[in-house]
């Protein structure tokens, strides 16, 4: 699953040296964070990120101050990390063999599982292939609850 994703995410970005998409969620988390970006592919080169709102199709250009090269990262909507209450809801899902989609746009979530085989306790890493929203947790899966708390904030 998340071979595949990973090349729908290569193909639609284009993104050359930076098809991963953990570099590419963090990227555009610390574009909107407003943190200094750098290219993956000139060691100390700076990337230029410029926020781009079109009528359909809203994205953030990157472009390297060294090598020229540049890609855009679709952003409708935008990047969020998810609630803590929707990441569990996800990790149920999961568990049930349902479908894991982004709750921000209903693309496939890449899963990446950071535990050693044979510890209940589990470490999952969430990213939306499409709008790079993502989610960690951690916790035995088999605990895991749908419940939604009565107070919680809107998205
Ligand atoms: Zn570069
Ligand atoms: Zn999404």
């Amino acid at each position: 699953m998340a071979q595949i994703t990973f090349l729908a995410l290569r193909r639609s970005y284009n993104p050359s040296s930076m098809a991963d998409i953990d570099q590419l969620r963090e990227l555009v988390r610390d574009f909107w964070a407003g943190k200094p970006l750098f290219c993956a592919r000139h060691p100390g080169a700076q990337l230029h990120g410029t926020w781009i709102e079109t009528t359909y199709a809203d994205h953030i250009h990157f472009e390297c101050e060294k090598g020229g090269e540049s890609f855009a990262v679709p952003q409708r909507p935008k990047q969020q990390e998810f609630d803590p209450w929707q990441t569990e809801g996800l990790v149920v899902f999961l568990e049930r063999n349902d479908n894991v989609l982004c709750y921000r746009c209903q693309s496939s979530l890449v899963i990446e599982n950071k535990t050693a085989p044979g510890n209940d306790r589990q470490e999952f890493l969430f990213t939306c292939v499409r709008c790079l929203s993502w989610a960690r947790w951690e916790g035995n899966p088999a605990e895991a609850s749908i419940e939604t708390p009565t107070n919680t904030r809107s998205a």
